[in-house]
């Protein structure tokens, strides 16, 4: 019996093999504080969180996407995992004991060989959001696809364990300088080394899924060709190894050598699926195995030579051995023989015609060849048991090497990825300055249809880019390739721009696009403030914040004021580095008052009535946004487009009218106002007079205050 449930899947067949698959467990400490873990059962990864806020434990529920979560009966979980719910009765008090205890309870002893140590999770890593991750399509598109998500176009591995380190990465990319840079510095000698690059990708290309293979030979579905092909993967490992020893510095090497040997050595090349019905070892490896496999396949040419042997030897040319489902074997002898039958012949049966005698040779003969099939199965059986028991043995060091060859494999997808689409190494600043020269976008110049025209973007430290410019023009692009460009190098990444120095940022933030979350509750209005508060609260002078046409949602004064506001805000209070693209052109005054925000615009030329996108940032602001012209080109009907100019034409005689009207009136009427504010300055002062105690000299003292009211 095995027990299956959504975090606990060990067959590779089952998984995604770019995705981990994990089972999360949360305990509660104290009212805000919790203990959390997280095992990868297939890659045997075990992380603990511990005396984390509950927004920690969203972060890493967002970050993990668990598949399961368990927690003690009774207890009380404070969000929606959007996963199934375990319960244990256990009652260990540390979480990952208590994880681990689900795991075994479920999956037996064995599996404990393959889990790792746990892990702390709490790393020093650029803080990406799960808001952030999907408005920038870091692992999937707006419609859920992987093709045009950021991790599709910059995934070169080779290695299913590669693929998923990219994607752990890409979730949450260093912070610490030092680890940046030894990263970057592997990527580059890959990046300087063409034929070592080559090299690699051939070894690498047959290891297959190493780590789910190791974790498969503790569950009770792996067979022969699994441990075939975990010898088969050691073996390309080994080759790996040798061209890049720097990386399997700290791990048991000789393991690899010796275990694939064992495999190889000892099992056939063609399995079978069974593990019980034997046709899995090779001979040679054990003499009796050899002789049930030799009894089983030739057992009746055995029988043959025994039978001409005592013809022989007795003289008697009828002899015969005869099978019978009652008595089994035994030699038949007519009754005119009886007389030669020889000594150690035993009676067994008595015919008419004759007499059934059996051997001790013959007996065990018989009992070999009606057992050697269940024998030579049980056999079988043991020896791959007692083979796939002493790689287990090993599991540790085999998924060390693993997460070698996962990080090979990276390094090297970075060098491709970098050599194929011309990327370049970026430096890193502390001056908090990002300056980026040909800036591409790491995605959309992978589009064939797109022929992509690159940008300079430079942005001091706690400076803000202001970006108008007509619809289509590419302000959501560039602001987009500028936070994946900063995401891919403190990944350790080269970036798409022919130079990049850029400061270490310590979160990105992003709000983008307009969508509601009807299940949770929240208008698209609601989802774009809620989002902009939490940017708000948590975004630092050293984060990167890009923010989309902010306040589109309401009307347009209400969101002109919001947007207006919470650009201010940004760059006095916050100070972090800003993208902020927006239709309302009223706000490109804004520079005036503000040195940090520089207007940007995105160029386009009219020509013969006709927009062309010229996708080039220039400073500056835009004159408009040319939504009409826009709305042409998506196929809008010409009676819209016509009615529309017509009403925008209206509108804009309508406000510079109001406009007119207002300076007129307020130029006539200004000589007037102030006299009023006079008049009722001296009513007000006349009334406060109370002429029964006024005296001479008080009445003087009033009128002379009364004088320098003006
Ligand atoms: P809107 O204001 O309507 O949201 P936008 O200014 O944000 O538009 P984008 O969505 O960034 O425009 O880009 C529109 C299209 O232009 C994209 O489909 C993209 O393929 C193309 N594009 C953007 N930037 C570039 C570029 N630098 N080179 C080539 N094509 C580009």
């Amino acid at each position: 019996t095995r027990v299956v449930t959504p975090g606990l899947v060990y067959d590779p067949e089952q998984l995604d093999l770019n995705t981990a698959n994990y089972v999360c467990a949360l305990i509660s400490k104290s009212r805000n504080l919790y203990d959390f873990s997280a095992i990868e059962a297939s890659t045997g990864e075990v992380l603990v969180a511990k005396n984390i806020s509950p927004g920690q434990v969203m972060t890493w529920c967002q970050k993990l996407c668990p598949r399961e979560f368990v927690v003690k009966a009774g207890f009380e979980l404070f969000f929606d995992p959007q996963c199934i719910l375990s319960y244990s009765k256990s009652l260990i008090n540390s979480v990952d004991e208590f994880l681990t205890d689900y795991v075994k309870e479920t999956q037996g002893e064995e599996i404990l060989q393959t889990l790792g140590t746990p892990r702390s999770m709490i790393d020093n890593c650029l803080e990406i959001s799960e808001v952030c991750a999907k408005h920038l399509e870091l692992f999937k598109n707006y419609d859920g696809d992987d093709r045009g998500a950021l991790f599709y176009a910059v995934n070169f591995n080779k290695t299913p364990m590669g693929a998923r380190l990219l994607k752990s990465r890409l979730a949450s990319p260093f912070c610490d300088l030092s680890k940046i840079h030894v990263e970057q510095n592997l990527v580059e000698k890959f990046f300087n080394d063409s034929q070592l690059l080559a090299d690699i990708s051939v070894s690498l290309a047959r290891v297959g899924d190493l780590e789910r293979k190791i974790v498969k030979l503790s569950n009770s579905l792996c067979n022969a060709r699994d441990l075939q092909g975990l010898g088969l993967a050691l073996e390309q490992v080994q080759s790996a190894i040798k061209r890049a020893p720097g990386f399997f510095h700290h791990c048991d090497t000789d393991i690899c050598h010796g275990l694939a040997d064992d495999v190889r050595r000892i099992l056939r090349d063609e399995l079978p699926h069974s593990t019980k019905e034997g046709g899995m070892v090779r001979s040679g490896i054990s003499a009796t195995l050899d002789e049930y496999v030799e009894l089983a396949t030739h057992g009746q040419t055995k029988l043959t030579e025994l039978e001409s042997r005592e013809r022989l030897n007795s003289g008697i040319q009828s002899l015969k051995i005869k099978y019978n489902n009652v008595f089994g074997y035994s030699f038949e002898i007519t009754k005119s023989n009886l007389d030669r039958v020889p000594q150690h012949f035993v009676r067994r049966q008595t015919l008419a015609q004759a007499e059934r005698f059996i051997t001790p040779e013959l007996s065990d003969l018989e009992q070999k060849i009606l057992s050697s099939e269940q024998k030579k199965g049980e056999l079988e059986f043991a020896i791959y048991e007692e083979l796939r028991k002493k790689i287990l043995k090993e599991a540790m060091s085999l998924l060390k090497i693993s997460r070698a060859v996962a990080h090979l494999d990276l390094i090297q997808s970075w060098a491709r990825l970098a050599r194929e689409k011309n990327h370049c190494k970026p430096s890193f600043n502390d001056m908090g300055e990002l300056k980026l020269v040909k800036s591409r976008h790491p995605v959309v110049e992978q589009n064939s249809d797109v022929i992509f025209i690159p940008n300079d973007i430079q942005i001091e430290k706690g400076g803000c880019i202001l970006l108008t410019g007509p619809n289509m023009a590419g302000k959501s692009t560039v602001m987009r390739q500028v936070a994946l460009t900063s995401i891919l190098a403190q990944c350790g990444a080269f970036v798409p721009a022919d130079s990049a120095s850029l400061p270490v940022f310590d979160k990105v933030f992003t709000r983008i696009g307009s969508s509601d979350n009807l299940s949770r509750g929240l208008s698209t209005f609601m989802v774009e403030m809620t989002e902009t508060s939490t940017i708000i609260k948590e975004a630092t002078e050293n984060s990167l914040v890009v923010l989309d046409e902010i306040g589109r949602g309401t009307s347009t004064y209400d969101g002109l004021s919001l947007a207006h506001a919470i650009l201010e805000h940004f760059v006095t209070e916050v100070g972090a580095v800003v993208l902020f693209a927006t239709h309302y052109h009223e706000l490109t005054e804004l520079p005036a008052g503000n040195s940090k925000i520089k207007n940007f615009h995105m160029s386009i030329e009219e020509y013969n009535d006709e927009l062309i996108f010229l996708h080039k940032l220039k400073s500056g602001p835009a004159d408009r946004s040319y939504g009409i012209e826009v709305a042409k080109l998506a196929g809008l009907p010409l009676t819209v487009t016509t009615k529309a100019s017509r009403v925008l034409k209206d509108l804009v005689l309508k406000a510079e009218k109001v406009h007119s009207k207002q300076m007129t009136f307020e130029e006539k009427n200004e000589p007037d106002q102030q006299l009023n504010i006079l008049v009722q300055k001296y009513s007000s002062a006349l009334n406060a007079i109370d002429l029964n105690t006024t005296t001479p000299m008080s009445a003087l003292n009033l009128l002379a205050s009364l004088k320098e009211i003006q």
